[in-house]
């Protein structure tokens, strides 16, 4: 993968890799931002919903490479783009989620209240630019960068991971100064660093409960995974505490502190994200949402076997 710092290395980059009729796939957001594309696609919606990722593949025809720009769903609905038609994409990331470093998508299906997904996007290439980072509202900077913490505590769970270490420490040192001052740029220069680790260590190591939880939360009720995974990612520290202390521990030294989810709480806080029914997820439905939890492939991943009985425990300590 090559990486790039500075948006400025775009028109080179796309030269280098021969690709001369790029399409833009965006938010209406970033639809006009000045870019060295061919043809623009803007209609990018949140959990990359099945029918935008159909007309983003129309929208392709004739292309000879992608770039895709914005969060998580931008740069999902891209790589479902590029694994339909195998174009080459340059990812340029504007949250801290991650998804720029995976092969794999996932897809909102509205109809059947579920996150579905694929695989075998072809990312080249991605460049990283913290400018466009600096009108992230502060909801989304927390809940993006709680998602980046996730993916390094659980990058941890198979062993020591310098990019899940290194992105957990950067994350903990710069998410509360970028939240007491979003215009900072070398705090949201920091930031970003640290999700890149993070999304490194992310397609180094998969994902485990704590991403199912949320996955589930934001399949069923299109919440935001950064927000579901702030909220999920102490609860599953917990429980996974007793099948890998050292894990937990050796993620604890990275935060600086011996009760990492506690820590973990106290950064979700900063987002104002708690309980999950301040999301309005429904009591009566926590069953439901536990048994479609234990059967994501991250929970059967997970290092401790987690049944739909403790998973609904987990989901009820912080409902
Ligand atoms: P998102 O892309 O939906 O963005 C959240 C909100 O922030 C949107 O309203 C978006 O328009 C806005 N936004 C994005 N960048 C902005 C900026 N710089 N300034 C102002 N507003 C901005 O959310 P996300 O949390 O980045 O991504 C979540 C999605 O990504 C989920 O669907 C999740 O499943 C997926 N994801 C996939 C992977 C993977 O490896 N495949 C990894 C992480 C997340």
């Amino acid at each position: 993968m090559i990486v790039r710092w500075g948006i400025g290395e775009l028109d080179a980059l796309l030269g280098k890799l021969g690709i001369e009729r790029a399409l833009l796939v965006t938010t209406q957001r970033f639809a006009d931002l000045e870019l060295p594309v061919h043809a623009r696609f803007s209609g990018v919606q949140r959990h990359s919903p099945l029918e935008i990722v159909a007309a983003a593949t129309a929208a392709a025809e004739g292309a000879d490479g992608l770039v895709g720009l914005g969060g998580g769903s931008a740069i999902d609905t891209s790589k479902a783009v590029s694994a339909g038609t195998g174009l080459p994409l340059v990812a340029i990331p504007t949250t801290y989620a991650g998804s720029e470093w995976t092969p794999y998508f996932g897809m909102r299906d509205a109809a059947r209240r579920l996150k579905t997904g694929g695989s075998g996007a072809n990312t080249v290439a991605v460049v990283y630019e913290p400018t466009l980072t600096l009108g992230l509202p502060r909801e989304e900077t927390v809940g993006t960068a709680m998602n980046a913490l996730a993916h390094c505590a659980e990058a941890l769970y198979a062993g020591e991971c310098a990019d899940a270490s290194r992105g957990a420490e950067l994350i903990a040192r710069w998410l509360p100064a970028v939240v007491s001052d979003g215009d900072d740029l070398e705090s949201r220069t920091g930031l970003l660093e640290g999700a890149m680790h993070a999304g490194m260590a992310l397609a180094e190591r998969g994902l485990f409960l704590a991403h199912a939880m949320a996955q589930a939360l934001g399949g069923r009720y299109g919440l935001s995974h950064g927000a579901m995974n702030a909220i999920c990612l102490a609860p599953a520290l917990r429980f996974n505490a007793r099948a890998v202390p050292d894990a937990i521990a050796s993620f604890g030294r990275s935060l600086g502190t011996e009760d990492p989810a506690s820590k973990v709480e106290e950064l979700a806080r900063l987002g104002g994200f708690v309980r999950l029914r301040d999301f309005g997820v429904p009591e009566t439905e926590l069953s439901e949402l536990a048994a479609e939890t234990a059967a994501r492939p991250g929970a059967a991943a997970n290092p401790r076997s987690a049944a739909a009985a403790d998973v609904e425990t987990l989901l009820r300590s912080v409902w």
